[in-house]
């Protein structure tokens, strides 16, 4: 057996090093939060091949002391706590001291810097472990440069991802960084080439607008939501904006980006009524909350927090979610663009009341969305890649001219100077949801000539037996039959004989969610309708598709099905002659 020795100093530090820095984003990561901890008003990042080769952050904070600049780069050396009851109300993003001594042991790295007291700044070079110091006649503020970096840990290297992935690792931590921080103005360089140009603006809307564009901004309800402890800033998905991933759902507690493995499920939990399957809510929530009821000290990246009370956290944010859709949906802008004039956007009639123009659904890279004052080009925050659909109202003349079906699923109606496309299925559903809610506790119902039994797990069964009353209101009559069996003696008329087992079940599944009894009741009702509804491939007769756009048009209606959809789009003749250049 070996004997037991003490690790030398300069391998402390690269083991260290492993859990700080998991590649180039890191060390951006790390040298971001300690200029904005130096209160910087300006941060610049510049990589040059995805930060392998040299990594630059320039602030302009409060720099370095002259005597302190050796220090910054030993192991566990920080200026931002004191004693143990520093660790216990962390204001800063750093405090470990373990940063850029991690850096330090695995690149060369070069420290400009200049406090505004002193008359001359300090440079610090550190290669291959040699330090040494010298004058720096700079301004105030600070710059890092790392260079060769994991020049001694050829594994780490090796273990990166492609370039592309490390590149947008870079860009991602750059924008993560730089959304709550709205008052400090970002860029980044990559390979001399502006990518990220970020200036200082005054509130979360006007960083969120820069970094994600308008046009998303617009599909995002914002809200807050406050107590003794906690302050939540939220912006979350309005129901027409639904992602395919949970990749646009961001936590940040007192600034800091944290991973929160519980966020997405307290978010679709709220939205489970607007929310089609596979889809997920996007939604930047800062949290701010007493430093001392967070505990940032459990993990070495700092990528997850320990919370004063989780549940209570959590209730939070699932609050802060239904709030924010308890809104009434807005009427959207009217703005109308085509593919090959991007900005020249074209303001449908004016005549806002009598109808609304509608925008299509589309699709914008945000390498467009540079109309505000800030942009950056890239495809990150994949927000862009999926679809914005916007709402519409409309009032016809009434005189109208039905075309037909497509794909088996929309009515084509033409309408005047106006094309209608309507998602059948969906406005059908609004329908009867519109009428059901209308005859509320007086749903039309009949007897089954042949009741249907069903057996239940216990559970449900004992929640079935728990809601005859609701399940009675919405046109049902239930009774116990044998054990964990019910048997169905009247449904409602509307929704027939088939799939009677399928609704009791759906219905069930609200039941689970343990709402109050009203909400349950609108639940039922939205259950039903969707039940009853005409489906895409179903066969309508032209006197169902005239009945049918008779009501949507008569602009009596909201313009989405129970679950939040839009199921009106509409095109203008004159918007269709600009797009064909005939205007
Ligand atoms: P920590 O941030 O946890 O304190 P770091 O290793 O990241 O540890 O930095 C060590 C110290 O160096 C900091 O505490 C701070 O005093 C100083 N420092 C590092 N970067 C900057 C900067 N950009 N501006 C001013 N001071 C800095
Ligand atoms: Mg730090």
């Amino acid at each position: 057996m070996n004997r037991i020795i003490h690790l030398p100093d300069h391998l402390k530090n690269i083991i260290a090093a492993g859990e700080v820095v998991e590649g180039p984003f890191s060390v951006v990561k790390e040298l971001m939060e300690n200029s904005i901890d130096a209160s910087a008003h300006s941060v610049d990042v510049a990589v040059y091949d995805c930060g392998l080769k040299k990594i630059t952050v320039r602030d302009d904070g409060a720099g370095i002391l002259r005597d302190d600049i050796t220090l910054s780069i030993q192991e566990h050396a920080t200026s931002k706590i004191r004693d143990s009851s520093g660790l216990e109300k962390i204001t800063t993003f750093g405090f470990r001291g373990e940063a850029l001594s991690s850096i330090a042991s695995i690149s060369d790295i070069v420290i400009l810097s200049k406090t505004s007291g002193e008359s001359e700044g300090a440079r610090l070079v550190s290669s291959a472990g040699e330090v040494t110091v010298s004058g720096f006649a700079g301004t105030q503020g600070t710059t890092v440069i790392v260079e060769n970096l994991f020049y001694n840990t050829p594994a780490r290297k090796k273990f990166l991802k492609s370039k592309k992935t490390e590149l947008r690792n870079i860009r991602d931590t750059v924008l993560k960084m730089a959304l709550p921080a709205y008052n400090i103005s970002f860029t980044l360089e990559v390979d001399s080439k502006r990518e990220i140009t970020l200036p200082s603006v005054n509130s979360y809307d006007e960083r969120i607008r820069q970094v994600f564009g308008t046009q998303v901004f617009n599909s995002l309800y914002s809200d807050e939501l406050f107590d003794l402890k906690v302050k939540l800033k939220g912006y979350l998905s309005k129901p027409d904006f639904m992602k395919s991933s949970r990749n646009m759902q961001y936590l940040y507690i007192n600034g800091r980006p944290v991973e929160n493995r519980f966020l997405s499920f307290h978010l679709s939990r709220a939205y489970d009524a607007v929310i089609p399957r596979g889809k997920y809510p996007a939604a930047i929530i800062f949290m701010e909350i007493d430093p001392e009821l967070v505990d940032v000290n459990i993990h070495p990246a700092k990528r997850e927090v320990k919370l004063f009370d989780q549940k209570y956290i959590d209730d939070m944010i699932y609050n802060l979610a239904l709030k924010s859709l308890n809104k009434p949906h807005s009427v959207p802008e009217t703005v109308f663009k085509t593919h090959e004039t991007e900005k020249s956007t074209v303001t449908a009639d004016e005549n806002i009341n009598s109808y609304t123009f509608s925008n299509r659904p589309q699709t914008i890279p945000v390498r467009n969305n540079v109309a505000h004052s800030g942009s950056y080009s890239g495809n990150l925050f994949d927000a862009v890649n999926d679809e914005i659909t916007v709402n519409t109202g409309y009032r016809s003349t009434g005189s109208f001219k039905i075309l037909g079906t497509v794909f088996n699923t929309y009515i084509l109606i033409e309408d005047n100077d106006r094309l209608h496309l309507i998602d059948f299925h969906a406005a059908h559903e609004r329908m009867i949801y519109d009428r059901i809610s209308e005859n509320s506790g007086d749903i039309e119902s009949q007897e089954l000539m042949f009741p249907v039994t069903m057996e239940l797990p216990v559970s449900e069964f004992l929640l079935v037996m728990e809601n005859t009353e609701i399940y009675r209101k919405t046109g049902f009559e239930i009774e116990e039959f044998s054990d964990n069996t019910v048997i169905i003696r009247s449904v409602p008329v509307i929704i027939g004989s088939d799939k009677i087992e399928e609704l009791i079940k759906n219905m069930i599944d609200n039941i689970k969610d343990g709402l109050k009894s009203n909400d349950l009741k609108e639940r039922f009702y939205s259950v039903i309708a969707c039940h009853s509804a005409k489906r895409s491939g179903d066969k309508l007769s032209v006197s169902d598709m005239e009945s049918l756009g008779r009501e949507v048009l008569n602009g009596s209606m909201e313009l989405r099905c129970p679950h939040g959809r839009p199921f009106l789009f509409t095109i203008n003749q004159n918007d269709l002659e600009r797009m064909f250049k005939r205007l």
